[in-house]
């Protein structure tokens, strides 16, 4: 009984000197952050759009990420998630709402000819590195404006928005359907792995599986669409690791009946607890090998018919991000073969891909250390 009450002990400090770690990483890159000019704030921090799947055949994205005051789960008191530095993006100071409906018109004003008369069918992804339905960052009357705006565009047949659990309700997912109406809609949370220790301990996320259920069932029950993003190697997690937990996270959300599954394969970014663990070679980007990997022996051509299965890695092929060994036809060949299967949803496109090149030796003898 006392070995148990001192390895409690133990480990509560342990995970206090952690979260006091992730803390005083998050303080530092707060300070780093610019203030943005005001005309500035009248711009997104980028818009794009680009080939992508759609949930039912290959289209385009536009895709465009506002810039807000930034993630409230980054700038509260737990420092948030450890891999994410979009709050580096944010602006150090409140941005209004007519700025934010401003970001809008920039970029629908730019784009609306494109999209118009394109023969292609469009989705429409509004991101902004924090929560669609946070108040305190997208206020109400903002969002009617978004949805305003939005229904009136024919050759947008979808539309994505993302948030934190907490924010979402049937109110708002009952409006945002009916607002849009005709357009497939979608929420996309960041649930990261459907294991509650990696997402809550190594991860930050405060966020419980039983919760995101809960949702799923209120999405369900409004015909608004789920798509859930899925972490490849949070920090801590070897190789090995990495890949039995997103094996398990997707098998359990095709059982769940989840309309999207969208693998984020860790990406370095500033000022994050990950780039730290990394500066100090104790965690390295997963490989593409892994991915495949995952892909293969978590799905089925059947489960596919179902579920779309997506994966657009940050800086893929490179240090910072996903990476085999570095050498360029290796890392071109794993990122045609991954877009290839995303936008085909072909598992047969990712047959062979081990025998390309003989990093993969040095790949599995590394997957249990590091
Ligand atoms: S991953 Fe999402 S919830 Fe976590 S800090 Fe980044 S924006 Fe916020
Ligand atoms: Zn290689």
């Amino acid at each position: 009984m006392l070995k148990l009450v001192r390895k409690n002990s133990s480990s509560n400090n342990y995970q206090q000197l952690f979260s006091e770690r992730i803390k005083s990483i998050r303080q530092k890159a707060l300070k780093k952050r610019k203030r943005i000019s005001g005309t500035d704030l009248n711009r997104p921090v980028s818009f794009w759009i680009k080939k992508d799947r759609l949930i039912r055949e290959v289209g385009k994205t536009l895709t465009i990420i506002l810039r807000t005051k930034g993630c409230s789960w980054s700038l509260g008191e737990t420092g948030g998630c450890t891999m994410c530095g979009y709050i580096q993006d944010a602006n150090i100071e409140e941005v209004n709402q007519k700025q934010l409906q401003s970001q809008i018109d920039y970029v629908l004003n730019n784009k609306i000819n494109e999209i118009s008369e394109d023969d292609e069918k469009y989705s429409l992804k509004i991101f902004n590195s924090g929560s669609f339905f946070d108040e305190n960052e997208i206020s109400e009357e903002t969002r009617q404006y978004i949805y305003e705006k939005v229904v009136t565009i024919e050759n947008i047949k979808e539309f994505t928005i993302e948030s934190r659990l907490e924010y979402i309700d049937a109110e708002k997912l009952k409006d945002l359907k009916e607002k849009l109406k005709g357009k497939y809609t979608e929420v996309a949370i960041g649930i990261e792995t459907v294991n509650d220790y990696f997402r809550n301990i190594y991860i930050n996320k405060g966020m419980r599986f039983e919760d995101f259920k809960n949702i799923l069932q209120i999405c369900k029950e409004n015909t608004v669409g789920l798509k859930a993003y899925l972490l490849l190697k949070p920090p801590f997690l070897n190789e090995a690791g990495a890949i039995d937990d997103c094996i398990n996270s997707i098998r359990k959300l095709i059982d769940l009946k989840i309309n999207t599954i969208s693998i984020n394969p860790l990406n370095i970014q500033r000022g994050t607890l990950a780039e730290y663990l990394w500066y100090k070679n104790k965690y390295r980007p997963p490989w593409f090998h892994s991915l495949f990997k995952v892909l293969r022996k978590s799905l089925t051509q059947k489960d596919l018919a179902t579920v779309r299965v997506i994966s657009d890695p940050s800086g893929a092929g490179t240090k910072r991000g996903i990476h085999n060994c570095l050498k360029r036809e290796c890392e071109k060949t794993a990122q045609n073969r991954l877009q290839h299967f995303v936008f085909s949803q072909e598992l047969a496109s990712l047959e062979n891909v081990e025998v390309e090149c003989d990093c993969r030796r040095k790949y599995q003898l590394q997957k249990y250390f590091y």
